[in-house]
């Protein structure tokens, strides 16, 4: 085998100049697998010659993918403004400038700069929380999915938690509430059946071993005709009389009313507030716009036994996200909704949408087929289950290619569409003022 001989030895090969400037130790790694290769090609006979160009070519390209960032921005052009696979809420600038001021000096995460001793780092946001929602206490995890499990654990462990059929949802990314309450060690006691549930169901459920009675939002489904459910007013008041704990797992609470009627069968967190719960928990992420966290508000008493839950150190939150919190219950307080990306998504008019639309239209019509059409989206993220908004797109056609040759193309740069009628839709609802330069420029680009 003459050509195994002349194989490059390592050392000298991660010698050449193609590699100056390069990290040496990542140079070698990837030329030790390169060469490796290159000797098992050898051996199987499937490689005949050496080619030390395109060795080298190789180990460059791996190191470039190696190095390039995996997480990147992309225009969301589907429509769906909490997009979970893209990321759902979009944070204001400011609110990261502000965050960056933070965790880039110390800081008083865990500081009461009064007592000048140690402080508690929920303490930033509960004043806050409590302006808004009128609760007695509140504190922050990780996510709504810790907020829910936290809970459980630290109420139901060993102890009934009752909860409907027809709530027992899975939600994206295989979080299946019934398997996350039985983790916390919590019993299920399920009642009703997937269509319906009645107030006696709840209230024949309850016995010395109930410790809660839970609702949760049923955020990707809705069950429609001969159905049933238990307003969470009516179950506060069974739980009350019972002096058991409500809980309600909200999923993407709202702050503020929503438009295009969405509303009528999803009260926001204020609206909730007025029954007096005990305790409610909603993500961060979700309609609420901000970062990723879960938000537990309620009972003074009961966000105290959390405290003390010794699982709660390993779903706390960072500063990073307590400052980022802060800031977006912070433009809540002050009424400045024009901060929050989430909501000015929701509430930017079709006007504004189709001026936008035309204007992109306008500047790509001499290369590609297209029309501004009235569409509808949703809110996504779990969020006002089947429930349309309307929205304005461009529809995009290009020659002969297949719209699935176009909307990979597409996203092959970074632009995430969707298909409609055989048709390849840009939707303006979700499409960013400032992105509709980025936009133009790549749409030019793909065919010129
Ligand atoms: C989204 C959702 C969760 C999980 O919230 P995360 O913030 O994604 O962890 C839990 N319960 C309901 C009802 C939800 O909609």
């Amino acid at each position: 085998m003459i050509l195994l001989k002349s194989i490059p030895k390592v050392d000298k090969f991660i010698t050449h100049e193609a590699f100056e400037g390069l990290s040496k130790t990542l140079v070698t790694k990837i030329s030790k697998e390169v060469i490796e290769n290159l000797r098992n090609n050898i051996l199987n006979e499937t490689i005949k010659e050496i080619n030390e160009q395109s060795l080298i070519s190789e180990v460059l390209q791996n190191y470039e993918n190696l190095i390039s960032p995996s997480l990147k921005s992309v225009i969301n052009a589907t429509g769906i403004i909490v997009h979970t696979n893209l990321g759902r809420s979009l944070l204001d600038e400011n609110s990261l400038k502000k965050t960056i001021q933070i965790a880039t000096t110390y800081n008083n995460l865990e500081y009461d700069l009064n007592e000048g001793k140690r402080g508690e780092r929920y303490a930033h946001i509960t004043k806050t929380l409590k302006a808004l929602t009128n609760c007695e206490d509140a504190i922050v995890v990780n996510n709504n999915a810790s907020a829910v499990f936290l809970i459980l654990n630290t109420f139901c462990k060993n102890k009934e938690v009752v909860v409907s059929r027809g709530e027992l949802v899975e939600i994206g990314g295989s979080f299946r509430v019934p398997e996350v309450m039985t983790q916390s060690g919590a019993i299920l006691k399920e009642i009703g059946t997937t269509n319906k549930t009645h107030l006696r169901d709840y209230e024949n459920a309850i016995n010395e071993k109930t410790s809660m009675l839970m609702k949760v939002h049923k955020s990707n489904y809705s069950i429609e005709g001969f159905s049933s459910e238990v307003s969470f007013e009516e179950i506060v008041e069974v739980a009350q009389k019972n002096n058991i704990i409500d809980y309600y797992d909200m999923g993407s609470g709202h702050m503020i009313d929503l438009p295009y009627n969405l509303n009528k069968n999803e009260p926001s967190i204020l609206e909730i507030m007025q029954y007096n719960p005990s305790l409610l928990s909603f993500s961060g992420d979700k309609l609420l716009g901000s970062v990723q966290a879960g938000i537990i508000i309620g009972k003074k008493e009961l966000i105290e036994k959390i405290k003390k839950n010794q699982l709660l150190r390993m779903l706390r939150v960072d500063k990073i996200t307590l400052a980022l919190l802060e800031d977006t219950l912070n433009s809540y307080l002050k009424n400045d909704l024009e901060q929050i990306p989430t909501l000015k998504m929701l509430f930017a008019s079709t006007e504004t949408l189709e001026q936008r639309a035309t204007k992109l239209k306008e500047k790509i019509e001499d290369i590609y087929n297209c029309e501004v059409i009235k569409t509808s989206t949703m809110v996504g993220g779990g969020t006002t289950p089947n429930k349309k908004i309307p929205s304005i797109a461009l529809s995009l056609e290009y020659k002969n290619y297949k719209p699935n040759q176009l909307e990979k193309l597409l996203r092959k740069n970074l632009i995430i569409s969707r298909i409609e009628n055989e048709k390849v839709l840009l939707d303006f609802r979700t499409i960013q003022e400032n992105e509709l330069e980025k936009l133009e420029n790549i749409l030019k680009g793909l065919f010129n």
